[in-house]
């Protein structure tokens, strides 16, 4: 499994880089201030970390030096922001291997991400999701279900990934009708319903008592792993 640690100050910005990374298939930590990433940085190992340069505690450039000096070479990827030019040579200076500045793509991330790991020789994240016996591929659009391959429709696929990038949290119908359907949709709550019935039958245990998209009364769905 590929471990990334993220060391990353902005809530936002860290759930949304822990989402997207774990969604990738790497097993990811999180530190939200600069103390607790140093600490994480240098007492495990990681095969990659990205790193916020302004940070609470200790900045990025600082945790950066402080990595390279105690002889770890793991892929310092820095986050930086549009103003922080000078910063970014410096952190080249001081040991990151490359730099994202934000706002920046999720295809940027993940080929970037993709790219330093390569460059380190870690194997890169399968592009599979697992939980429980299902394993699913966004990319590839396919599902197994104890190994055996289930037919998802194009749609059940795009609610079942709005679940898991959402998950944990409650998704309105409007919600998934948005996620899935796309804006400015004439379909109905109803229909979320229906096909979040058919999807139930291909990945639940047991479709009568859900386990992974439970219903949240009055609020609509939760994808809990
Ligand atoms: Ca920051």
């Amino acid at each position: 499994m590929t471990r990334i640690l993220i060391v990353e100050d902005e809530p936002a910005i860290a759930l949304g880089l822990e989402d997207d990374l774990r969604l990738e298939g790497y097993e990811v930590e999180v530190a939200s201030d600069g103390t607790a990433g140093a600490r994480l940085a240098l007492g495990r190992p990681y095969d990659l970390i990205l790193l916020d340069l302004m940070l609470p505690g200790r900045n990025g450039l600082q945790i950066c030096r402080e990595v390279r000096r105690a002889g770890i070479s793991t892929p310092i990827l820095m986050l930086t922001a549009k103003a922080q030019e000078a910063d970014k040579v410096r952190g080249f200076e001081l040991g990151a291997d490359d730099y994202l500045t934000k706002p920046y793509g999720t295809l940027e991330l993940r080929a970037r991400v993709k790219a330093l790991l390569r460059r380190a020789g870690a194997t890169p994240a399968s592009e599979w999701f697992r939980f429980g016996e299902i394993e699913v591929s966004f990319a590839r659009g396919e599902l197994r279900r104890g190994g055996q391959p289930v037919d998802l429709t194009p749609l059940e696929f795009k609610i079942l990934d709005c679940f898991i990038r959402a998950r944990g949290r409650v998704l309105s119908r409007a919600q998934l009708l948005d996620g899935a359907w796309g804006p400015n949709t004439f379909a109905s709550d109803r229909i979320v319903d229906n096909h979040i019935a058919n999807l139930r039958r291909k990945i639940e245990p047991d479709p009568a008592e859900p386990t992974y998209i439970v219903n949240v009364r009055g609020l609509g769905y939760r994808f809990d792993l």
